[in-house]
């Protein structure tokens, strides 16, 4: 009998900007791809800047380990959608990735399930890697129904049009992200292997190799402990990700 192979997922350490950067600030991600001869084997680096800067940013990291991503998309190619911006025109100005159903997107612009799927599955219809955002708020965790939520929110927002595409989960408790706070690793590990086992539900033996990142308030000095957990396969980085210094350190980690 031959042995099965073993296929880990591949790590990425993602920086969401968020609405933050102006055009001098490209000297700080262009210092970061200098620093970046020692990253770990097998450890994939994002930027995603905002979309004002994404197009001079991928010049300026072409030819370097750093991928840049958007923040953001829509899921239409083009139209009368004005302020909006596809996953197309990512795609053409330099990004790989795009961040899907971040919770400030879901809280602060009504974004459902549905239109997150549909954000997903433009991105891989364009060629970018989605990082598609779940997690749940304080109050969902406090009633005891954070399972429930995250469940639902994967379940329902991960399109069937992920099927042969790279993509990526990232688990983000809403009460985590710039606050601060953390779950403890027990909770991490714990959401992290019900995620696993509900992407495999749904993308068979092509959803152990998906990546899923944990979001929220990682920083250089829990990088390490959180990124070891099981199932914890990188992370996406806000406020440390403004800082180089902190950002190649959390890379380090990983
Ligand atoms: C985020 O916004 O995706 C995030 C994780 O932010 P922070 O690292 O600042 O908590």
């Amino acid at each position: 009998m031959r042995t099965p192979t073993l296929i880990a997922p591949p790590s990425l350490i993602a920086g969401n900007w968020k609405m933050n950067g102006l055009a001098a600030s490209l000297a700080e991600a262009k210092t970061l791809a200098d620093m970046f001869t020692d990253t770990p084997v097998g450890v994939r680096v994002a930027l995603c800047p905002p979309a004002t800067l994404l197009a001079q940013m991928a010049w300026a990291l072409k030819g370097s380990d750093i991928g840049v991503g958007g923040q953001d998309c829509h899921a239409e190619a083009l139209g009368a959608f004005t302020g909006d911006i596809s996953a197309e025109m990512l795609k053409d100005a330099g990004a790989r990735y795009v961040i899907v159903g971040h919770s400030e997107r879901r809280a602060g612009h009504g974004e459902s399930d549905a239109i997150v799927a549909a954000k997903a599955a433009a991105a891989v219809r364009a060629g970018l890697e989605p990082i598609v955002c779940v997690g749940e708020t304080l109050e969902e965790r406090q009633a005891g129904r954070a399972a429930e939520i995250v469940q639902g929110q994967v379940r329902g927002s991960l399109p069937k049009a992920l099927e042969g595409h790279a993509f990526a989960v990232a688990y983000e408790p809403v009460w985590a992200i710039g606050t601060g706070l953390t779950p403890t690793l027990e909770d991490i590990a714990a959401m992290h292997r019900a995620i696993r086992a509900d992407i495999i539900g749904a993308f068979a033996a092509a959803g152990r190799i998906v990546p899923i990142l944990y979001g929220g308030s990682v920083k250089p000095a829990n990088a390490r402990e959180i990124l070891s957990v099981t199932d914890v396969n990188g992370a996406l980085v806000g406020g440390a990700s403004l800082k180089g210094a902190d950002f190649i350190e959390i890379v380090r980690a990983g």
